[in-house]
């Protein structure tokens, strides 16, 4: 898949593909938002760069998801950049293994799950990244917490550009795939609602063309909180009686017609299955049990 070069903003790229890529660019220096899926996406990037004119100084990876840090390992070989990542994310882009891990329940992964959708190669950070304001390769930039999707995401703000990755999906994607995923379904609800009071001209998400500030990426963010909620509520109303997690899965794949194509696409909407249960856990509503040897969630909250 080809990348689509969209200048934001003057030297401010967005680099549109599978999983798309930022790409800044300053006397002469670049920076790179993500790296994309493999060694292909990172040498369409490099490219650009070079078309540009510019000797990339440094990378910055918003989240560990094999799809936006595959092809920083190649980024590493060819160039000097410094690798930027947030804390935990970065602890996973040098341990992938970490990835298909967690989605296989802590076990070595089966090998479906150590394809490169889920299992990245190495790279290796060389500063973690806190939240604010701060300069990354002579360039002065700030890091934005968006966690919620992934534990510690961070999105990336040059000027009037914020590279908010994964905080939000496009409306065809939720359309597609039904069950956005998610890691820390509170977490991400309030990334959702935060993000479109922030004061960018333009949000330029890892998926999807960039949103303008306003009613754009308001619209796009309202529509990602309501399937959200959509799945907590699916998960409570179905929980009539003590039910074990395969069967919430199942209601609510069912419930957006979809048909869970491999182990991969269900541990992965398992995974925003347990974000709902566990957002219901922490406000009370729900609770884990096991009967019988059986893992079962029932309500808990009185009904009235
Ligand atoms: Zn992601």
């Amino acid at each position: 898949m080809g990348l689509k070069r969209v200048e934001l903003a003057p030297g401010v790229y967005h680099l549109q593909g599978g999983s798309n890529m930022g790409l800044v660019v300053q006397d002469g220096r670049g920076l790179l938002v993500d790296s994309g899926l493999d060694k292909d996406a990172a040498r369409r990037a490099l490219r650009l760069a070079e078309e540009a004119g510019a000797e990339l100084a440094a990378i910055f990876i918003t989240h560990a998801h094999a799809d936006h840090f595959g092809g920083a390992y190649l980024v590493q070989r060819r160039t000097a950049a410094r690798l930027y990542a947030p804390a935990l994310e970065g602890a996973m882009m040098e341990h992938p293994i970490l990835e298909p891990l967690y989605l296989f329940g802590g076990a070595a992964p089966i090998g479906e799950l150590r394809h490169k959708f889920t299992l990245a190669k190495p790279c290796r950070v060389d500063s973690t990244v806190e939240a604010g304001p701060q300069e990354m390769g002579s360039f002065q930039v700030e890091v934005v917490p968006l966690p919620g999707h992934s534990p510690n995401q961070m999105g990336l703000a040059v000027g009037e550009v914020l590279f908010c990755a994964d905080a939000l999906f496009p409306a065809a994607t939720l359309a597609k795939h039904g069950i956005p995923f998610c890691s820390d379904l509170d977490a991400m609800l309030a990334t959702l609602a935060r993000l479109p009071e922030m004061e960018y001209a333009y949000f330029a998400p890892g998926h999807g063309p960039a949103y303008r500030s306003g009613a754009e990426i308001a619209a796009a963010c309202a529509a990602n909180r309501e399937r959200l909620m959509e799945i907590r509520a699916l998960i409570y109303d179905g929980l009539t009686g003590p039910r074990p997690t395969g069967e919430l899965v199942r209601a609510v794949a069912d419930h957006f017609g979809l048909r869970l194509a491999g182990a991969t696409f269900y541990l992965l909407a398992q995974t925003t299955i347990l974000a709902a249960l566990a957002s219901l856990e922490r406000a009370g509503e729900v609770a884990a049990t096991v009967e019988g040897n059986r893992l079962l969630w029932r309500r808990t909250a009185p009904q009235s």
